[in-house]
C-alpha cells in the first residue's frame, strides 16, 4: 500500500462516509498497523481511516490504556449522562473545540480477525471513540461549533497554510468497491 499520511482540513477525504469492511484479509491488518503507527508518530490518541484518505469503517484508539482496533464500529448505546471535553484533532491542527458527548458508550465492532465484540467505555476512551466514529461519518469537531465560530476556525486553518493539497482522494477511490489494500 502507498504511504498513508494524515489529511488536513479542508481535505475532501475528511467528509467521506465510509463503507464497511467485508473481507478480513492481511490487507486490513496491515491498514490497522499503519494507522496505529501514524497515530503514535503524530502523538494522537485516536485515528480514523478517513483521516488517512481511506473510505473504510476502521479506527484505532489508544487513550493511554492500550491499542484498540475497531472495524465496522457501531455505538449501540449512549448514556444520558454527558461529558464535556476540550478536543483536538490531528486533521485540524491548532484547533480545539469543547464538545459535549455521552459520558459512557457501548460499542459493537469487529477486531482485525473479523470477530465481533461488545464493550463499554467511559472517561477519555468514550470521548475518543465518539470523536473517531464521527470521522467515519464525515463529521468533524468544528461541526459542533455555531456558524460564526466555525467560520473563524476554518479561517485559522486556512491561515496555517496546511490546507488540502488538491491531490487528495486517490486512495479513497481505490478503496471504494472491493477494497484490496492496493494503492
Ligand atoms: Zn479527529
Amino acid at each position: 500500500m502507498g504511504r498513508l499520511e494524515v489529511k488536513i482540513y479542508p481535505d475532501p477525504c475528511l467528509r467521506i462516509r465510509t463503507k464497511p469492511v467485508e473481507q478480513f484479509s492481511r490487507d486490513i491488518k496491515q491498514t490497522l498497523r499503519s494507522m496505529a503507527d501514524i497515530m503514535y508518530v503524530s502523538r494522537g490518541i485516536g485515528l480514523a481511516a478517513t483521516q488517512v484518505g481511506l473510505g473504510l469503517s476502521v479506527l484505532v484508539v489508544d487513550a493511554g490504556e492500550n491499542l484498540m482496533n475497531f472495524v465496522n464500529p457501531v455505538i449501540l448505546e449512549r448514556s444520558k449522562k454527558k461529558s464535556r471535553m476540550e478536543e483536538g484533532c490531528l486533521s485540524l491542527p491548532g484547533i480545539t473545540v469543547n464538545v459535549t458527548r455521552a459520558a459512557e458508550v457501548e460499542v459493537r465492532a469487529q477486531n482485525e480477525e473479523g470477530e465481533f465484540f461488545i464493550k463499554k467505555f467511559d472517561g477519555l476512551p468514550a470521548t475518543v471513540i465518539q470523536h473517531e466514529v464521527d470521522h467515519l461519518h464525515g463529521k468533524l469537531i468544528i461541526d459542533y461549533l455555531d456558524p460564526i465560530r466555525r467560520f473563524m476556525a476554518a479561517r485559522k486553518l486556512a491561515g496555517s497554510g496546511r490546507g488540502g493539497s488538491g491531490k487528495t482522494c486517490e486512495v479513497v477511490c481505490n478503496a471504494g468497491e472491493g477494497y484490496n489494500g492496493g494503492a
